[in-house]
């Protein structure tokens, strides 16, 4: 087979083809703009291997799309977005630009070629906030609430339409918050983690009572590779590990493993329009592709510090 991955130079792109060349001899196209989140270091590990291309380029550059996505791909995989929410409450252009409009260009070539399957990496962000009690499925309606999730939403309703007008072979994954190696010290576990090597304090946003569901990379990507390989076409999964923390829950829990006190935690003013929970329902990913989730939340943190601990230099120069 023949994946062109996009994005696959940032933090889940990155393990997502670490999983594909672990587990399978696929032929794997990356592209990747390399902005401040794409690093050159993501993928140096596989630059020698035989089936691997890499190609720096912006999704949103059709020339460039053409001539890197030809009729002989069998599946696309779309990671290539701006992805931090703090930034694009601060800038919201870029975010309609790569995770809009660059979506849309790549679904225009898609369109032009034989592909088995077009997957759109998405997030539950897209639902917006949930209240304490229930869980959402697939078919909730969407209700983002800051520029990054409604630039993500747009890009599901365009897939979507794909499928439905053209009959593009699409799919959708929403998956809960990621954490592992290889993700940008701007996001709350690695900011925390790379702080406190430092010693220095971490900034708790609010009162630290908004709530997260969190999954292990390697448990979504292996998730993102049944989807693409089996999941039914047009339909959209969430990819959720019911690991439900509070951000507070989730920083005593890395300080206990870091053996830190609670004292290294410092409060600060809330982000605007913080959604105070989300949560997924997982059944049809579970019940179709038998999937579930293999890393304890426990287990995946300590690994994650491990790897924060042991790759100093991987995140210093970032930081
Ligand atoms: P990331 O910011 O680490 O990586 C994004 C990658 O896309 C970077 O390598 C960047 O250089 C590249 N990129 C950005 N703009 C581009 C463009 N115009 N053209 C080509 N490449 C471009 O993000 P991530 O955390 O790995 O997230 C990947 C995907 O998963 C995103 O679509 C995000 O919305 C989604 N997602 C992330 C999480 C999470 O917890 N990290 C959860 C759910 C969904």
């Amino acid at each position: 087979m023949k994946i062109l991955v996009t994005g696959g130079a940032g933090f889940i792109g990155s393990n997502f083809i670490s999983y594909l060349v672990e587990n399978y001899d696929d032929q794997i196209i990356n592209i990747d703009k390399l902005t401040y989140a794409g690093n050159i270091d993501n993928i140096k590990r596989f630059s020698s291997l035989v089936n691997y291309q890499f190609y720096r380029g912006d999704i949103r550059d059709k020339k460039f799309v053409d001539k890197v996505l030809d009729k002989d791909v069998d599946y696309v995989v779309n990671f290539a977005a701006e992805s931090h929410v703090d930034r694009s409450i601060d800038s919201p252009n870029q975010f309609i630009k790569t995770n809009v409009e660059g979506t849309q260009v790549l679904l225009n070539r898609a369109r032009e070629c034989n592909l088995k399957k077009f997957v759109q990496i998405s997030t539950d962000e897209v639902y917006g906030s949930l209240n304490d009690k229930d869980l959402f499925n697939e078919d909730d309606s969407l209700n983002p609430t800051n520029p990054y999730a409604a630039s993500k939403a747009s890009a599901d309703l365009i897939t979507e339409s794909y499928y439905k007008t053209y009959g593009l072979p699409v799919n959708i994954t929403r998956s809960s918050n990621n954490y592992g190696p290889y993700q940008f010290p701007e996001k709350i576990i690695p900011l925390f983690i790379t702080n406190i090597l430092k010693n220095k304090k971490v900034p708790l946003y609010g009162d630290g009572q908004n709530i997260r569901d969190w999954i292990y990379v390697k448990d979504n990507c292996r998730a993102i590779d049944l989807i693409m390989r089996k999941g039914k076409v047009g339909e959209i999964y969430n990819i959720g590990a019911n690991n439900e923390k509070s951000n507070l829950e989730l920083t005593k829990n890395i300080l206990k493993i870091m053996n830190k006190s609670n004292s290294f935690i410092k409060f600060v003013s809330d982000r605007p329009g913080h959604d105070y929970r989300y949560a997924l329902a997982s059944k049809k990913l579970k019940k179709e592709l038998y999937w579930s989730p293999t890393t304890s939340f426990i287990d995946g943190l300590k690994k994650t510090i491990n790897w924060y601990q042991k790759n100093k230099d991987w995140w210093e120069e970032s930081k």
